[in-house]
C-alpha cells in the first residue's frame, strides 16, 4: 500500500534491559508515586457533602429575586430575554389579580419563566438588564443531569426561598450578596442622615 506521506520516520526499538524485563523497578516506581499522593493536599472535594465556595465575582445559576416581604419582583418586562445573547430566557406575563398583592410586587408578573441552562453562557447580561433587581447570578452552578429537559429551569427552580417562611434557606441562597445588600442599606442610611 502506498504511504500517505513521505515524512515517515522509522524508529529503532531498543531491546529491553534485564531491569525492564523484570518489571519490578517500574512497579516500585509506580507505587512510590501513588504513596507520595497520600500525603499531598487533595485537589478534589467530596461533593455533594462538601461544597466548593466560589469568589463573589463568580457568575453561577440565576436566581429570581423576591423583595423583603417575599413578593416576586419580576414584572415580565422581557428586558432580560432581549439582552440575553444566547436566547436562553423565555417567559409569559400575567396580570396580578386583587388579593394577590402579597405574592407579586407589581401589577404584572411572570406566570412562566424559564432559562435553558444548556444555552446559557453565564455572561450576566440578564442581571444587568433587569430594572427591578429581579434576577441575579448566584455563587452556585447548575448540577449535572442525565436529561436535556432537566436543564430547562422553570420559575420554581429559579425562585429564591421566601425570606419570612424560610429565612435560613433565603440567607443561604443570598450568599455573599447578603453582606453586599447590608452594606448598601447601611450606606444609603448614612447618606440619608447626612442630607
Ligand atoms: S447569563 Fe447571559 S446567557 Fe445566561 S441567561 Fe443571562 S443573559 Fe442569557
Ligand atoms: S427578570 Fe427583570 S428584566 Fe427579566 S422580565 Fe423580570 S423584571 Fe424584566
Amino acid at each position: 500500500m502506498q504511504a500517505l506521506t513521505d515524512k515517515i520516520k522509522v524508529l529503532e526499538r531498543k531491546p529491553m534491559t534485564i531491569g525492564e524485563r523484570l518489571y519490578l523497578p517500574a512497579i516500585i516506581k509506580g507505587m512510590l508515586i501513588t504513596f507520595s499522593h497520600l500525603f499531598k493536599k487533595r485537589p478534589t472535594i467530596s461533593y455533594p457533602e462538601q461544597k466548593r465556595y466560589f469568589p463573589s465575582v463568580w457568575r453561577g445559576v440565576q436566581i429570581l429575586n423576591r423583595d423583603e416581604e417575599g413578593r416576586e419582583r419580576c414584572t415580565a418586562c422581557g428586558l432580560c430575554a432581549v439582552a440575553c445573547p444566547a436566547e436562553a430566557i423565555t417567559m409569559e406575563g400575567a396580570e396580578r389579580m386583587p388579593g394577590e398583592e402579597h405574592l407579586y410586587k407589581e401589577e404584572k408578573y411572570a406566570a412562566k419563566y424559564e432559562i435553558n441552562m444548556l444555552r446559557c453562557i453565564f455572561c450576566g447580561l440578564c442581571e444587568e438588564a433587569c430594572p427591578k433587581d429581579a434576577i441575579y447570578l448566584s455563587q452556585t452552578f447548575a448540577p449535572a443531569n442525565y436529561h436535556r429537559k432537566g436543564f430547562i429551569y422553570d420559575k420554581q427552580d429559579l425562585l429564591i426561598p421566601h425570606p419570612i417562611e424560610e429565612p435560613d434557606r433565603y440567607k443561604q441562597a443570598l450568599g455573599e450578596r447578603a453582606t453586599a445588600l447590608k452594606q448598601k442599606a447601611k450606606t444609603s442610611e448614612e447618606e440619608s442622615m447626612d442630607n
